[in-house]
């Protein structure tokens, strides 16, 4: 089956700003539809990917009339709050949508489906990824979208009775203004993001609003061991079937029989998912065998290998404190490899779960800071790199140990992304493991 579209946006013209996967695949659903897109990337690899795409036209939107378009799509990259073309199309009173929006255009023309939405500062990806196991599990047609897998409008439509699930970043919910989940779910929220909202407030209104554009009966599940959290979930309006869970939801029993969701996180995270998977009716038993058989996610809590008797955890994802918090109480013996580009001036989250953390091998921007603040708790290492922070870990940890990579940080000041680091510390590793 071809790929979705929208008809009734025939004849309309978007511009498009951001020309990476999800704005190729947004060209090609405006094509389809009938309509046609003003694009423009400031890469020109990312413009020469779109050139001679069918109803585009390159022109940098900075300066090109905006007149007569029907909205400007925009990558959820872009920083809404400083970026000039946000200002320009604000003062030209144009709507600015992302791809989510336009996936909700054309809703009404798919067969009879559910839509599920996952957002939160932390778990977003393994919730997603997990109830998407859930249901594929359980036979259901499913579809894995939105800040994670493949852009949702290049992908065929799921035959009756699917369910879209996709992970919706605040920056996504920004970008749209009638998203209606039938099940929408906040994992939690903590401080992140400041340099894109005002305030934490702002930040946490900006997940609220996911739920504000949820319909009458539409069930909403909320994680409350947040506070910021906690305070959404007493805000909901009554026409939403509100469900709350917590980690507490899960016994260590239960837990024990989930290889891939061991840590408090993921019980917040797996209890967010069972609520989801009972409100679309999965019976008991099938949710429990997917629980069991979830493989997990690449560079989170992901376990590389072990050399001679040393475990090593990839959890390179986990680019604030809250998020490596959680992991630093996974395993005894733990000696942590952290530091990148902070994202926050402290380590807070983290300093009351340093118990079986045995040393921190710092990296990166971070490592003056992260040294300040850890060496009255622990011996600290300034390795400068992951490769030499794998050296110097190994060198120390003994057979039981575990070597951690959860950074708490951004991983922009040495690698293009987390999956860049986390790819060079399994390089490191396994070049370790060659060489004993
Ligand atoms: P997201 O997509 O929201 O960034 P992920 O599921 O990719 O979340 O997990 C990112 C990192 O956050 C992981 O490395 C993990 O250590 C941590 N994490 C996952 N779930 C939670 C949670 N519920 N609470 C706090 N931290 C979490």
């Amino acid at each position: 089956m071809s790929a979705l579209a929208a008809p009734h946006l025939a004849g309309r013209r978007y511009g498009v700003f951001g020309l990476a996967r999800s704005g190729l695949a947004t060209l090609g659903f405006l094509a389809r539809s009938g309509a046609s897109a003003l694009a423009w990337d400031d890469r020109a690899e990312a413009r020469a990917a779109a050139a001679g795409l069918p109803a585009v036209e390159l022109a940098d939107l900075l300066e090109a009339p905006l007149e007569g378009l029907a909205g400007l799509v925009l990558s959820p990259g872009v920083p809404l709050n400083r970026h000039p073309l946000a200002a320009r199309a604000r003062a030209a009173g144009l709507p600015l949508l992302g791809d989510i929006e336009l996936f909700q255009e054309a809703r009404a023309g798919l067969p009879p489906h559910h839509l599920l939405g996952i957002t939160g500062t932390n778990g977003k990806s393994t919730t997603t990824a997990l109830l998407h196991h859930l249901l594929a599990h359980a036979g259901r047609p499913a579809l894995l979208g939105g800040n994670i897998g493949r852009p949702v409008l290049g992908e065929p439509p799921l035959p009756p009775g699917g369910t879209y699930v996709l992970e919706l970043s605040s920056f996504q919910i920004d970008l749209s203004a009638t998203v209606a989940c039938d099940v929408a779910i906040l994992t939690n929220i903590t401080p992140d993001h400041l340099d894109r909202y005002p305030s934490l407030a702002a930040y946490a209104a900006a997940k609220e609003r996911l739920f504000a554009m949820q319909p009458e009966g539409a069930t909403a599940i909320v994680s409350t061991d947040t506070a910021l959290a906690r305070a959404v979930a007493d805000r909901l309006p009554p026409h939403l079937r509100l469900v709350r869970v917590s980690a507490c939801d899960i016994s260590p029993s239960q837990q024990a029989h989930w290889p891939a969701l061991q840590g408090p996180h993921n019980a917040e995270n797996a209890a967010c998912a069972i609520a989801a998977a009972r409100a679309l009716g999965l019976d008991e038993s099938r949710i429990e065998a997917g629980l069991a058989s979830y493989p997990g996610l690449p560079h989170r809590m992901e376990i590389v290998t072990t050399v001679r008797g040393v475990r090593f955890v990839n959890d390179s994802k986990a680019t604030n404190p809250e998020s490596a918090a959680p992991a630093l109480r996974a395993y005894p013996g733990t000696h942590w490899i952290a530091g990148g580009q902070a994202k926050t001036g402290d380590l807070d989250a983290c300093l009351p779960h340093l118990g079986g953390v045995k040393a921190a091998y710092l990296v990166g921007e971070a490592a003056p800071l992260f040294a300040a603040i850890l060496t009255p708790h622990l011996p600290v290492i300034r390795s400068g790199t992951v490769a030499q922070a794998v050296l110097d870990a190994f060198e120390r940890a003994r057979p039981g140990d575990t070597v951690l990579l959860s950074p708490a940080c951004a991983s922009f000041d040495q690698f293009t992304d987390f999956e860049a680091r986390g790819e060079a510390f399994r390089a490191a590793v396994r070049a370790l493991a060659e060489a004993r």
